[in-house]
């Protein structure tokens, strides 16, 4: 089967990969969608250490064709996701506590285990959520990372209907975040980001004031004009975005790290004790974080912007994602020939 396998070179190459025997508790995925996530460009290009050979892939979404024996959660026919968080160790302090993204022991799919970027897929069936029906695959695929992760990150940012949050990064994730904010917490969104393209979806998709660093001085704005945020979640690939959420909220006020940028932030120590702020960061979602993720997806108050694309376009993908070409998601289509 073909498989979008990490390689040396900081590519990506189309390859052919025979997959083992299931084991128990193990289903085969015959893979319907994936989409591309920044994580999967920072996998690529080896951000977080190599892993050539491994399998890309953490918003896969395809349909249980085989189950190996113990398996009661999943059925053939069933749709079944492949998520980042792959598999815990089911018994530590992290998986016992509602905590299980943070266990020590976790696999993650694309990263290190084999992933759904590929014709199919075997999973730890315990681990692989059921698509709702009426979710149509490539919108839940969007959701099994840029959903989750950012419908987590809202919870953890504590934010209350009516209150402001700040979503820097308007781009796969915090187009999701913005839905999720105003349509799910019924929270007052500011978006920013350095892309104008971004902007103005983000303002089409209800933001309610849209700020672009290259010409707002974003932190003076909402401190000025709402009192500051009272939090903000971080999707930006950029230090400077980190800097300027500490720097929007109000006292008290909470920021959650989501992007991945390989660098270090600046946090005044005056500014963390005097004025009481939280920095905390947030990895993706549980099971039942995507469960409910899923369901608001398909009550239709989530709509992710997706395009399909063919597999053998993966590393034209990444360009355009690197040069901000594309708005919302772009999804590699394995159903039918291009
Ligand atoms: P994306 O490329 O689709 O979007 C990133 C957006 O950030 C773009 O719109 C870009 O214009 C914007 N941006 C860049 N610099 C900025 C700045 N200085 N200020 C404001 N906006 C800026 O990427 P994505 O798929 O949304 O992923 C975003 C990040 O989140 C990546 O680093 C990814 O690895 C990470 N991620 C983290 C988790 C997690 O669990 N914490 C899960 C998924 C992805
Ligand atoms: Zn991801
Ligand atoms: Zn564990």
């Amino acid at each position: 089967m073909k498989a979008a396998v990490v390689a040396k070179n900081k590519t990506v190459v189309i390859e052919d990969k025979k997959l083992r025997p299931l084991e128990y508790g193990e289903a085969l995925l015959k893979m319907e969608c994936c989409g591309v996530c920044h994580t999967d460009l920072h996998v690529k290009n080896a951000d977080f250490g190599d892993v050539s050979g491994i399998t890309l892939g953490h918003e896969g979404i395809g349909v249980v064709t085989e189950v190996a024996d113990g398996v009661t959660s999943l059925k053939v026919g069933d749709r079944a996701s492949v998520a980042w968080f792959f598999r815990g160790c089911g018994n530590c302090e992290y998986c016992n506590s509602g905590k299980e993204t943070f266990c020590r022991t976790a696999k993650n799919a694309g990263y290190t285990v084999d992933g759904g970027m590929a014709e199919e897929c075997i999973v730890s069936a315990d681990y692989a959520v059921k698509v709702p029906d009426g979710l149509d695959s490539a919108e839940a695929s969007s959701i099994t990372c840029a959903g989750v992760t950012t419908y987590k990150a809202i919870k953890v940012s504590g934010i209350k209907p009516g209150q402001w949050l700040a979503i820097y990064g308007l781009g796969g994730l915090g187009n999701l975040a913005l839905q999720y904010a105003k349509n799910v917490f019924n929270a007052k969104v500011i978006a920013i980001d350095v892309n104008d393209k971004q902007l103005a979806l983000a303002k089409e998709m209800g933001a309610d004031l849209t700020l672009n660093p290259k010409t707002d001085n974003v932190d003076e704005i909402i401190q000025k004009e709402l009192g500051g945020a009272h939090a903000a979640v971080v999707t930006a690939v950029a230090k400077s975005a980190f800097n300027s959420a500490v720097a929007s909220v109000r006292a008290a006020g909470r920021v959650v790290a989501v992007g991945l940028p390989v660098e270090t932030m600046d946090l005044s120590i005056p500014r963390l004790v005097l004025d009481g702020i939280e920095v905390v960061g947030s990895l993706v979602g549980t099971r039942e974080d995507l469960k409910e993720a899923f369901r608001f997806g398909a009550e239709g108050k989530v709509v992710p912007k997706v395009q399909m694309r063919p597999l053998e376009d993966i590393n034209t993908i990444f360009e355009e994602m690197e040069q901000g070409k594309f708005t919302g998601r772009m999804v590699i289509d394995f159903t039918k020939k291009h």
